[in-house]
């Protein structure tokens, strides 16, 4: 068996220094208690390393970041790297919290972008529906459309000097063809793709392997860029792609069979995660053993 370590992978600038943000929130002097306004970024080990330090995780399905405040009324609330609407940004406010902000500054210029063009213009944001990242650009303003899929251009009427930009985790290849079908709908339309240039890269180097049978991505389900990875195998010509959160949550029969095993991690994934399937994988290799590496200690 062959083991392909995909580079680059996991963690990204804007993950970095959310986590860093959120740590050293902790260690100064701030108003308590500290809480996360959902999950500072998706992966279920570093929101629970984070709650180990002391902080609160806001998150309740279906709910918007919006209406998570309404259960808070003291302390400080971190806003996550996905960014958040103007009016998160007031409410906070307008409730005393203290705000620490860790949006990325890559969600920060797309929302700069959008922020700009909404004064003379209507702005397609191609993104995902409920994603806390659209849920910010979308609340921006009216003006803003959120894009999920082809028939959101539907029930649009007639508008104005219609600029076309997107989520910044998105699928490069799903991107493009929504963007195609923005631009059948609004001829004159502008397209500005915002993915992120952590999102690119990753999606690039699984796009450019070769004669594997299969991608391991080791990211959290609510990770879109770990998802758009695994979806990016499969339209890569890679005969099997599947999503897994670490070592423990690999099985046997998911690698028995395989000659050819690229691994892979979304940007929100700790590398301690995706050293350990790595690193299973290498002892079933070496051994013919199937024994899942433990989750180390320290995940982040
Ligand atoms: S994936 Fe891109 S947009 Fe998201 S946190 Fe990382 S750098 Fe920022």
């Amino acid at each position: 068996m062959e083991i392909i370590k995909v580079v680059p992978r996991g963690y990204c600038q804007g993950v970095v220094r959310a986590i860093q943000i959120a740590r050293k929130t902790m260690n100064t002097d701030t108003k308590r208690p500290v809480w996360m306004l959902g999950m500072i970024v998706h992966n279920r080990h570093v929101v629970e390393a984070l709650q180990e330090l002391g902080i609160r995780c806001l998150e309740s399905k279906g709910k918007t970041r919006l209406e998570l405040l309404d259960e808070i009324d003291q302390g400080t609330v971190i806003f996550t790297a996905h960014g958040v609407s103007d009016a998160v940004y007031e409410k906070a406010k307008a409730k005393g919290l203290a705000i620490v902000d860790a949006t990325c500054p890559d969600v920060r210029k797309t929302h700069d972008l959008i922020r700009s063009h909404v004064k003379h213009g209507d702005v397609l944001y191609i993104g995902k529906r409920n994603h806390p990242e659209a849920e910010g650009a979308v609340g921006i303003s009216d003006r803003v459309h959120l894009i999920s899929d082809e028939t959101d251009l539907e029930g649009l009427g007639d508008l104005e000097n219609v600029l076309i930009t997107n989520q910044t985790t998105l699928s490069i290849i799903d991107t493009q063809d929504l963007i195609q079908a923005c631009r059948t709908r609004f001829p004159d339309a502008r397209p500005q793709p915002e993915i992120c240039n952590a999102t690119t890269m990753r999606q690039k180097a699984v796009m450019n392997l070769r004669d594997t049978d299969l991608l391991i991505v080791v990211g959290d389900p609510h990770s879109n860029n770990s998802n758009q990875l695994k979806e990016i195998g499969k339209t890569a010509g890679i005969r099997s792609a599947l999503l897994v959160e670490d070592a423990e949550n690999l099985k046997e029969s998911d690698i028995r069979g395989f000659e050819r095993i690229a691994v892979t991690s979304g940007s929100s994934t700790p590398n301690t995660l995706t050293d350990g399937v790595i690193r299973t994988l290498e002892i079933y290799r070496d051994t013919g053993n199937f024994r899942p590496v433990p989750l180390p200690d320290s995940i982040i």
